[in-house]
Formats: C-alpha cells, sequence, structure tokens
C-alpha cells in the first residue's frame, strides 16, 4: 500500500553472473523487508550477466511489483552499476548491497535505524573476510595505510559499498560526472553526517569472486590516482633528490681537480664526470617532468568537473 506518509527505502543490488545467488538474496530481502514499516522497492541492476541472471531477475520481478529490473548492454563494471542504481532509485534513502550474500541482510533494518536516528550516510564496515587469502588481507591493509597518507579523502579502511544513503546524499551524488570511479570514494569525499555498523563478511555463497588480484590491482592504482595527486608528483621529487645529489657531485669534483687540488680529485676519471653530468641532467628531466605534471594535475581536477562544493539542504 502507498501511503502518502510512509518513506520508501529502496535496495540497489548490482549483479554480475548471480544466477544462484539471487533466488536467496531475493527470498532473504522480502523476509526482512515486509517486516519495515516503510514503502520498499528493489532495484537490481544486470551488469550484463553472462548466465541466466536476467531471465531470474525478470522472473521474480513479474511476481513482485516492488522489483525493479534495469539491464546493461555490456558490462559497465560494479561501480557504473551501482551509479545506475543510485541515479534510478526514488526512495528516501537507498541501501547498496551485494547480490553474492556476502552483506547481511539481515541488517538492513540496523541501517535504517541510524539513518532514523540522523546519519545521511551509513558504512558497513566489514570486520573481516572469513576464507579471505592472506594475501588480500596484507593487500587491503596496505592500500589504506598508503592511500589514507597521500590522499585529501581519507577513506576508512575495512569500508564497504554496503552503504544507506539518504536521498539528499543521492542528488549531490547524482551531480558527479566522472567517468573513471570508485563509487565509496566520491561518497567519502560528498562528506555528510555518518554512522557505520560493523559486521562480520560471509564468504560469496555461489560463483567466484569476479575481482581476481589484477582486477583489484587495478581497482586499487585507480583509487590513488582519482583521490591523489602524488603519483603525478613523484618525478619531481625524483628530480630533486637527483639534481640536488649530482649537483654537489659535480660541484666537489670541479673544485677538487682543478681549484684546490687533491689526490682524490685528480684521480676521478673523465668517464666517471661524464656520468655525473648524464645523471644531473636526467635529473633536470625529471623534474621539468614533474612540473608538466603538476599541469596536467589541474587539468585533470578540472575535467573531473566536481561541484566546487556541497551545501546542505534546510530541511522542512
Ligand atoms: N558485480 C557487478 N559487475 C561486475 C562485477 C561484479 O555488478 O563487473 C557485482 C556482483 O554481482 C556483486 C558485487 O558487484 O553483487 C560485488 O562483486 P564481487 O563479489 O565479485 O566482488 P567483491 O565481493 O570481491 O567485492
Ligand atoms: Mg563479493
Amino acid at each position: 500500500m502507498n501511503s502518502p506518509y510512509r518513506k520508501k527505502i529502496s535496495i540497489v543490488v548490482p549483479v554480475f553472473n548471480e544466477e544462484l545467488n539471487v533466488p536467496t538474496l531475493y527470498q532473504r530481502l522480502k523476509k526482512v523487508l515486509s517486516a519495515l514499516s516503510y514503502d520498499t522497492e528493489t532495484l537490481f541492476v544486470n551488469d550484463a550477466s553472462t548466465d541466466g541472471s536476467q531471465a531470474v531477475l525478470e522472473g521474480i520481478a513479474a511476481h513482485d511489483p516492488a522489483v525493479k529490473v534495469i539491464e546493461f548492454t555490456r558490462n559497465f563494471g560494479k561501480e557504473i552499476a551501482t551509479t545506475a542504481g543510485i541515479n534510478q532509485c526514488t526512495g528516501d534513502a537507498c541501501i547498496i548491497i551485494d547480490a553474492d550474500l556476502q552483506h547481511p541482510v539481515e541488517l538492513i533494518p540496523e541501517f535504517i535505524t541510524r539513518w532514523e536516528h540522523g546519519a545521511e550516510v551509513v558504512v558497513g564496515i566489514r570486520r573481516s573476510n572469513r576464507g579471505e587469502g592472506f594475501i588480500k588481507r596484507i593487500g587491503s591493509r596496505l592500500f589504506y595505510r598508503i592511500l589514507n597518507s597521500i590522499a585529501h579523502t581519507k577513506l576508512t579502511a575495512y569500508a564497504t559499498d554496503f552503504r544507506l544513503l539518504d536521498r539528499e546524499v543521492i542528488d549531490s551524488f547524482n551531480r558527479f560526472t566522472e567517468q573513471n570511479r570508485i563509487t565509496r570514494g566520491l561518497i567519502d569525499w560528498l562528506g555528510y553526517r555518518r554512522d557505520y555498523v560493523h559486521f562480520t563478511a560471509n564468504e560469496r555463497m555461489q560463483g567466484i569472486a569476479s575481482y581476481n588480484f589484477i582486477k583489484l590491482l587495478s581497482l586499487a592504482m585507480n583509487s590513488f590516482v582519482s583521490l591523489s595527486l602524488f603519483p603525478l608528483r613523484l618525478a619531481g621529487y625524483l628530480g630533486i633528490i637527483i639534481t640536488l645529489f649530482a649537483g654537489i657531485m659535480g660541484l666537489a669534483i670541479f673544485f677538487t681537480k682543478y681549484v684546490w687540488i687533491t689526490g682524490w680529485g685528480s684521480s676521478i676519471s673523465g668517464s666517471a664526470i661524464l656520468a655525473v653530468i648524464i645523471v644531473f641532467l636526467v635529473g633536470i628531466v625529471l623534474m621539468s617532468l614533474g612540473l608538466i605534471a603538476l599541469y596536467i594535475a589541474n587539468i585533470h581536477s578540472e575535467i573531473l568537473n566536481r561541484p566546487m562544493y556541497v551545501l546542505r539542504k534546510k530541511k522542512a
């Protein structure tokens, strides 16, 4: 029943090859959502699955008017699928949840409670991934350590995509135009009052995690590049160090060989001097690269065309 006084919660689920998980997810969602005193909609974004996911989703939507399915023409990746879901949802708040049952559906009421208590973004923080490899654990720890030390936008360690967004946050999020995006990072960039829900991630129920090591690495690289300018400046810093080092070496050689002649100075061969000169020039080239990088950094941030600031709307 649609009553004008009931708020609406949208559930956004990115789906890629999850035909075996979707029915279980739907059953569990239905149980949790029907116990809520809210209107609900569930929006599945099929990221061009190559298995029977679309048929399964359409089967569910045919029997349940609160379920909507949108389908991509090709695989655009989870970040874009999530973005599409956030764009299309109509609720007063939306909750993003993975289709593979790693995010406990039963915590949804807890997210909503936090929201009702004033949080505009509720972030699921994962305690640990059962059955997650050693490398992946160390990797994600290292990732947060490095990123937080060089990026302007701080990321909370173990923060997941399992999130609730208030309508105001959704509207602000929809202003982002950048293509290459980490949804989580953008939400963090926006600010707003946040609260956290801790949970223990389950093992993926069926199928394999589509994020393998290479994909995770490229995701990490993307985060570095989109949230920090440090990699761009690196060449410049290296250049300064090398130029200083070679410059001092060069001066030392020049003076000890030709001005106050010492044994050390006169024993230095011509090729060694040549090497110092070349290293000095390499340093200068790197410094120039760093300078160009700074200009590119400016272009980069202009091209992202992010909103310059985000204003809190006045609540009626
Ligand atoms: N997913 C997607 N498009 C992709 C890869 C994954 O929509 O190209 C979905 C997937 O169906 C799942 C969620 O994104 O609902 C998380 O994917 P996965 O479990 O593979 O990643 P991880 O749990 O390692 O973050
Ligand atoms: Mg998963």
